[in-house]
């Protein structure tokens, strides 16, 4: 059934979200969410408290992680649902992914520094809550704070995506890979905002044929990061390549997120929602 008020994908302190996973389960029951997931960047270690958390408020919980992958020379995110999250592979391969972000943030900050940008390593670090999950959020925050930048969004315009100061080419997990810990682990993965790519519709095709072939069954219809119009797109998509849909905030904090938790359109009925191939998974 596609009328629930169900939150799937969101960040915690243990990523790069600013509130605990106790604080977010009880913004989420107060919004009205019935079945909630907690899908920090390429880490399980909140999930515990997330779905205590969830029990405390009365919702149903799914286990999640949203894992960073390389396809085509674009990163990718790939949330994991319903999983197992004490799987060694799955922890195992997790790890891996989160171990070059360190590395990388010094070089972010050296860019930045050749900008004229002093000390934003140190900077970034102090509104970081999980020290082996670094990410360009944390540095958005610190050049917010400090007045260079007047938004997150302004932040990435001008200093943190491609052929940007700060910007460093990074290698993260396969497509492979990230569908494979998944699934292996008992969950179901899902292409998450697919309309953030800078993909070419050929790019865009491709992902979702090797996505399904390498085990994927779902795609991210309705989330915060999508227009109106990308959530009639992202239907079609779900129908032409037979996936499930899902839906999620991508809530990170109360001042920097457009989207609240829970507060997003119900899916579209004709689709099939993922938590229907979860029943067994909910907690
Ligand atoms: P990282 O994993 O370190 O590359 O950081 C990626 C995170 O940066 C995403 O999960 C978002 O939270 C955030 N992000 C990416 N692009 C933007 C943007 N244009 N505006 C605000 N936040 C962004
Ligand atoms: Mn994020
Ligand atoms: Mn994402
Ligand atoms: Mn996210």
């Amino acid at each position: 059934m596609s009328i629930l008020n169900a939150d799937l994908h969101c960040h915690s302190v243990v990523s790069d979200g600013t509130l605990t996973p106790e604080e977010l389960a009880s913004r989420a029951a107060a919004n009205g969410v019935q079945l909630w997931s907690l899908t920090d960047h390429d880490e399980v270690s909140g999930q515990q408290r997330a779905a205590a958390a969830a029990r405390a408020h009365g919702m149903k919980y799914l286990t999640g992680a949203e894992i960073s992958v390389t396809f085509a020379g674009e990163t990718v995110h790939i949330v994991g649902l319903g999983f197992d999250a004490d799987d060694p592979a799955m922890r195992e391969g997790l790890l891996q992914t989160r171990g070059g972000r360190q590395e990388r943030a010094r070089e972010i900050a050296e860019g930045l520094r050749q900008a004229g940008i002093k000390d934003a390593y140190d900077g970034a670090l102090k509104y970081v809550g999980n020290p082996e999950l670094i990410s360009r959020t944390h540095f958005a925050r610190f050049l917010v704070d400090s007045g260079i930048c007047s938004n997150t969004g302004d932040v990435f315009r001008r200093f943190l995506t491609h052929g940007k100061p700060g910007y460093v080419p990074h290698r993260w997990a396969s497509l492979c890979d990230a569908v494979g810990w998944i699934t292996r682990a008992g969950g179901v993965a899902v292409v998450a905002h697919p309309g953030r790519y800078a993909f070419t519709a050929n790019e865009e095709y491709a992902l979702f044929i090797e996505f399904k072939a390498h085990g994927g069954t779902g795609v991210e219809v309705v989330t915060g990061s999508h227009t109106t119009a990308e959530y009639v797109k992202y239907a079609d998509t779900a129908r032409e390549f037979g996936l499930a849909a899902s839906r999620g905030s991508d809530f990170h904090d109360p001042g920097e997120s457009r989207i609240d938790l829970g507060e997003l359109p119900y899916l579209p009925g004709e689709l099939t929602p993922v938590w229907e191939l979860l029943t067994d998974r909910i907690r």
